[in-house]
């Protein structure tokens, strides 16, 4: 699958007075330059999926998401550019003014929107590889005939896949290495790929996200990539700011104060909170026992996902 554009990206050096004298050097992987539109870790998930689903000789992609989800807009624009056809099963109701189901539909996805409680019903089983399908898809498939289903968010095995070769492509040294989780496929991709003297924090962007643990074990496994002897990550769950696509004024400050000190911008649902947490974590480390205490150096992955500004603008949330 050739999606004509780079396969890996750049690690940049973070210089920002406000990190002076903390004795923390901070290294950011940039997948949001990966693509413009695929961007991130969407492009990662996406990419061994599409490969396995042209393999099966499949025409046809579907997926999940929520009105505002950036694997929504991913996916539609990678099947696009693949030749493939795609539909999206959305949570919620149509609204033809939202920016991220506009693009999504601008690339010829075809939307199919369910109440929040079929939601669940479909998306409860993480639906994989040569895992039998709920017996909630059995409606989508009389409606919609024959697809490869790629999971919500991309999440299994083949995702964390991609996402595995993240860390390979980096050649700087570093200590602990700092990611965003919703699904937990990128962390657990990270996590295959850790070296036995470095460690990996994760920084959920929803409410409640020690759920986690159980669902990096069960990608780890399904990857059917070998893991190290020891797999050495946590999960900081305070910096939720109230959980999935809530912003607050700190955060926004943050983001903002962030992109004019670093020339970087962060994504308003997942990076700006890890960041936010990267730094609250530095100026404790300064005093108090963190894992970015002085003379680490700390590789952030930037996980791409600015397209969710326009939702939070559609939203009235920024
Ligand atoms: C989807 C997304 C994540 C979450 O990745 P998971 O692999 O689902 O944990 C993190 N950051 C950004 C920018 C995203 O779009």
């Amino acid at each position: 699958m050739d999606f004509s554009h780079k396969n890996s990206s750049p690690v940049q050096e973070v210089k920002d007075p406000e990190l002076e004298g903390s004795g923390v050097r901070l290294l950011v992987k940039r997948d949001d330059l990966i693509h413009e539109h695929i961007s991130g870790n969407k492009w990662r998930k996406l990419k061994y999926n599409l490969r396995e689903a042209t393999e099966q000789n499949h025409h046809t992609l579907l997926t999940f998401g929520g009105a505002y989800s950036n694997h929504i807009a991913a996916t539609a624009f990678a099947a696009h550019k693949a030749g493939l056809s795609s539909i999206g099963v959305i949570r919620g109701e149509d609204d033809p003014t939202n920016p991220t189901l506009q693009f999504a539909r601008k690339h010829g996805m075809q939307l199919h929107f369910v109440s929040r409680e079929e939601y669940r019903k479909l998306t409860r089983v993480g639906a994989c590889r040569g895992t039998p399908l709920p017996p909630a898809h059995d409606a989508l498939e009389e409606k919609f005939g024959q697809f490869f289903l790629i999971p919500e968010g991309g999440a299994n095995g083949l995702g964390v896949r991609g996402c595995a070769e993240i860390l390979p492509e980096v050649e700087e040294d570093f200590d602990v290495v700092c990611c965003a989780a919703g699904t937990g496929t990128t962390l657990a991709g990270l996590a295959l790929t850790l070296k036995e003297n470095q460690k990996l924090l994760g920084f959920p962007a929803l409410r409640g996200g020690s759920f986690l643990k159980d669902e990096v074990e069960r990608l780890m496994a399904e990857s059917r990539l070998r893991a190290p002897s020891t797999v050495n990550y946590q999960l900081n769950t305070d910096y939720h700011f109230g959980g999935y696509a809530k912003m607050k004024p700190e955060l926004l400050e943050f983001a903002n104060g962030f992109h004019e000190r670093t020339g970087i911008q962060l994504d308003p649902i997942y990076t700006a909170k890890m960041m936010f947490g990267i730094y609250d974590m530095i100026r404790v480390g300064a005093y108090g026992n963190t894992p970015l205490q002085k003379g680490t150096t700390v590789l952030a992955i930037h996980t791409g996902g600015l397209q969710g500004w326009q939702g939070m603008k559609h939203r009235r949330l920024v």
